[in-house]
């Protein structure tokens, strides 16, 4: 049995593991896809402090690898099942059943995508869906933000430091976003709209230069192309990766795990950390931190069950 079993292996659930590994825990970090997760899938990461400029995948391979020399394992499986009432909380697998003292769900948040054709080709090469990692490689080009909520809104004003333009491509006529991020947007000179339309295919080469739009009322398509290289950034929601834990720990109506500032959620034994943690500011720097909180507190749970738990350290 391990003593922390970390579901995700993104920047939470990795800063999580190295944390419970380097304390002399019983660590297991269950990922199904690449490690790093969403970074992993980022082109370049500028904002990680510390650390200049670096490839999302060489980030998330140098977090595992620290995890790993400090003694957690990694294993690639898909979760598909778990029990986290009882004192074992038991975790299924395709590959292997496993059991732990404690679980840090780190299972993260996508965004949403467009589906368009040629989205997930120039994921990267000029489609993203995070403007504080890529708008500053549009500094004087176009940028087009696709969605209409407070994410498009406010990402897209964040946007305009950079950008010579920014257009907003929303699929009605009217914004979701709050009032005043509205009136932000109407009264800044670089935004402007394009309304009753949304995305049906990015093309390119190397690199996006075309995109074919489509006239949500009237199905009239129009493309925008460009010699210079334009951005799209996507802002249409998120979506948690929750399905596995609805009816095993409280999740809020949007689907995102509720914790306190301890990252407990509200079944003991039971943390979350990262994107899938109901919260405002989604980057990898809190991941990590929620990730550390995760562990710190996940080790003093199991010392304080088996009475081993230094005076001074119970708060
Ligand atoms: P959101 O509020 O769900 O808005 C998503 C936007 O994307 C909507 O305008 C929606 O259009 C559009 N959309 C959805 N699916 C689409 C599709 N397939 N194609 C094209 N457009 C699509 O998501 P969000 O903006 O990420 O915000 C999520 C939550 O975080 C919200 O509760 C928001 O208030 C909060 N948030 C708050 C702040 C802030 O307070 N400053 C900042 C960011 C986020 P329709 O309007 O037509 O449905």
């Amino acid at each position: 049995m391990y003593d922390i079993i970390i579901i995700g292996g993104g920047p939470a659930g990795l800063t999580a593991g190295l944390y419970a590994a380097r304390s002399k825990k019983k660590t297991l970090i269950i990922e199904k896809g690449l490690e790093g997760g969403q970074i992993a899938e980022t082109t370049n990461v500028e904002n990680y402090p510390g650390i200049d400029c670096i490839e999302g995948a060489e980030l998330g391979k140098k977090m595992a690898e620290q995890a790993k020399k400090f003694g957690a394992k990694i294993v690639m499986d898909e979760v598909t099942d778990v029990e986290l009432d009882g004192e074992v909380k038991k975790i299924k697998g395709y590959i292997e059943d496993y059991e732990a003292k404690t679980v840090i769900i780190a299972t993260g948040a996508s965004p949403r995508e467009i589906g368009a054709p040629g989205e997930k080709e120039y994921k990267g090469r000029g489609v993203s869906y995070c403007s504080t990692c890529d708008a500053a490689f549009y500094e004087d080009e176009d940028v087009y933000v696709v969605g209409g909520g407070d994410s498009a809104v406010q990402e897209a004003i964040f946007i305009t430091n950079f950008a010579k333009k920014v257009y907003i491509i929303h699929r009605r006529d009217e914004l979701r976003a709050s009032k005043d991020l509205q009136e932000k947007a109407f009264n800044n000179d670089k935004i402007d709209f394009i309304w009753n339309s949304q995305v049906k295919e990015i093309k390119g080469d190397k690199i996006v230069n075309e995109m074919i739009l489509e006239n949500t009322k009237t199905g009239e398509e129009k493309s925008i192309k460009s010699d210079s290289p334009f951005g799209i950034f996507v802002f249409i929601g998120y979506i948690p990766q929750t399905d596995l834990f609805k009816d095993k720990v409280e999740i809020t109506e949007d689907g995102y795990i509720k914790t306190d500032s301890e990252m407990r959620t509200n079944v003991p034994g039971v943390f979350a950390a990262g994107d899938i943690r109901q919260k405002t500011v989604r980057q990898v720097v809190n991941a990590a931190g929620d990730g550390a909180v995760a562990a710190m507190n996940a080790q003093k749970y199991i010392d304080e069950e088996e009475g081993n738990l230094y005076e001074g350290f119970k708060a």
